[in-house]
């Protein structure tokens, strides 16, 4: 038929595997064109190749710059099987037609990743004619496959032995997959003559996402929404979360189970996040999930109806039974028990999203920036990773001294004040959170809503602020709130007025250094 494979180019700069591969191409039957470098290769290890010289009838010249940029080898690429008038054409001028194309290119990244490397150096590695073959091929994908990942030499490979037809879904996945890397090579020379490859954040510049799923909508229905997953392996999360049950995702559950994820990946006992609106509307340590689940709830029942959960723990069946007595949104964990899974899909409404990668982190983490756009631009930075100092690291600016138990509990408030909008302020007692007052443009109507929200009292709580308190009316409130002591960055120019204020009430004051603004 027209789709068989008769013949195919092959040049690479990344001699890898190819002689394995054009080894069973031949034994297929396939006759075999080959650029300087690779036909020696393949030679020496024993495979029949035509080289693209005696096709071309022309020599490679200026050092390799021209091998393939010729009418012979792109007509033979771009000819559509289909069209007679191609076909007259190619017969009259000699053309025969090339079904596979199978490249990798110059090394660019590599070679300019190398300090020492000089702009002609970097320059000569700026493939040109392996991208022009990329980029034909894929754009004739109906009748040229089109071959960039050696992680797809197999799947052709045993279609082509089978001689079974390689479907037009197939080629049109390899073109995009085609485009994709042309279109990653030639961002990442514009970033390297930009002078922007010397900078921190080169990364972004490169097409790092790929759609994971259109969204109904964006954050209201009038609007229109996508999911794009990170292409890079060590970036893991919401994005690369599989869904176990339930109805498709929206943005904001999405936005939600990413900042419920950060919190609860903070701590390393068992530990719930409840999140609404992209603020934690309750958080707990504790012995086991069921116990942090239910404390977490009943910070503030009323807000955690219809919250987005996420869990450090797989979850279990005792836990997944709580749970299935109200309505949440999502929920998140490294995994679910086959009984919590039994009891949880249950419920039509909920989505249960299963993400162990995002847990198997730990030391050596790559820094994955955060990026977020503004009009007419790009904000990018690296992630807050940033944990309160130890005890013995830390200072205190009062007399009083916290209990063991304080110390605990201002660690807790101060991690779970990280992940809350500011201005934050959260009381917790017990590693459990009392009251949240978040998102405010005063630090002092954080503290009065903190107290607000409290559904228990809040005497004997530590209260953990997000940044300084600028004067001393924050610490005033507290006092009405009966708090123990505070956790706080220290660093404002009335720190000694804040200082005497927590003493004259007899509270601790423990000053972290850290700010942790989340906006
Ligand atoms: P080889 O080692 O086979 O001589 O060369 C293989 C490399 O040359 C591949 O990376 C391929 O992308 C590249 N290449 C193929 N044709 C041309 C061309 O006409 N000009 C340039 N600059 N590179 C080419």
């Amino acid at each position: 038929s027209s789709q068989e494979i008769r013949r195919a180019l092959i040049s690479v700069s990344d001699k890898t595997g190819i002689d394995g591969f054009a080894k069973r191409l031949s034994a297929a039957g396939v006759e075999i064109l080959s650029t300087g470098g690779t036909a020696a290769a393949l030679r020496t290890a024993g495979v029949t190749v035509t080289d693209v010289s005696s096709v071309t009838n022309f020599p490679e010249i200026l050092g390799g710059r021209v091998k393939t940029l010729h009418p012979k080898i792109h007509g033979g690429i771009l000819g559509k099987k289909k069209d007679p008038g191609h076909q007259a054409e190619m017969k009259t001028h000699g053309i025969t037609p090339i079904d596979l194309v199978c490249i990798n290119l110059y090394p660019f990244e590599k070679t300019v990743a190398k300090a020492q490397t000089t702009l002609d150096e970097a320059c000569e590695q700026i493939d040109i004619g392996g991208p022009a073959m990329v980029r034909a091929s894929a754009k004739n994908f109906q009748d040229v496959v089109i071959l960039v990942d050696p992680a797809d030499y197999e799947r052709i490979l045993s279609l082509i032995e089978s001689k079974s037809p390689i479907s037009r879904e197939l080629r049109q996945e390899l073109a995009a997959k085609a485009f994709r890397m042309t279109s990653a090579y030639d961002a990442a020379i514009t970033a390297y003559l930009s002078g922007e490859a010397k900078e921190d954040f080169p990364a972004i510049f490169r097409p790092a996402f790929t759609l994971a799923q259109t969204l109904r909508y964006g954050e209201n229905p009038h609007q229109k929404g996508a999911f794009y997953r990170s292409s890079d392996p060590a970036d893991r999360g919401v994005g690369t979360a599989v869904k176990r049950w339930g109805k498709e995702l929206s943005y904001n559950n999405v936005l939600d189970a990413h900042s419920a994820l950060a919190l609860v990946k903070e701590f390393s006992g068992p530990a719930t996040v409840i999140v609404k609106h992209n603020n934690p509307c309750g958080a707990a340590t504790g012995d086991s999930l069921l116990d942090t689940y239910c404390k977490a709830r009943d910070t503030d029942p009323v807000s955690s109806f219809g919250g987005v959960v996420a869990m450090n723990r797989p979850v279990d069946g005792e836990t997944a039974r709580e749970m299935a007595k109200i309505f949440l949104e999502v929920v998140i964990a490294p995994g679910f028990s086959p009984e919590a899974l039994e009891v949880l899909t249950k419920k039509k409404d909920i989505r249960l999203l299963e993400a162990p990668d995002a847990f198997a982190g730990g030391a050596g983490e790559k820094e994955i920036l955060e990026l977020r756009s503004v009009s007419g631009g790009l904000l990018v930075q690296t992630p807050d990773r940033i944990v309160m100092p130890t005890r013995d690291k830390i200072s205190l600016a009062t007399k009083r001294v916290p209990t063991d138990s304080e110390w605990e509990d201002a660690l807790f408030a101060f991690t779970v004040g990280k992940h809350v909008r500011s201005n934050s302020i959260i009381l917790v007692k017990d590693r459990v959170t009392v009251g949240i007052g978040a998102g405010q443009m005063s630090r002092v109507d954080s503290v009065r809503l903190s107290g607000m929200k409290a559904n228990r009292t809040t005497q004997g709580t530590v209260l953990a602020s997000d940044a300084f308190f600028p004067f001393r009316d924050g610490i005033d409130e507290a006092a009405k709130l009966g708090v123990a002591g505070i956790v706080q960055p220290g660093g404002s120019i009335r720190d000694k007025e804040v200082f005497e204020a927590a003493d004259e009430y007899g509270m601790f004051m423990i000053l972290t250094g850290v700010r942790h603004f989340k906006h």
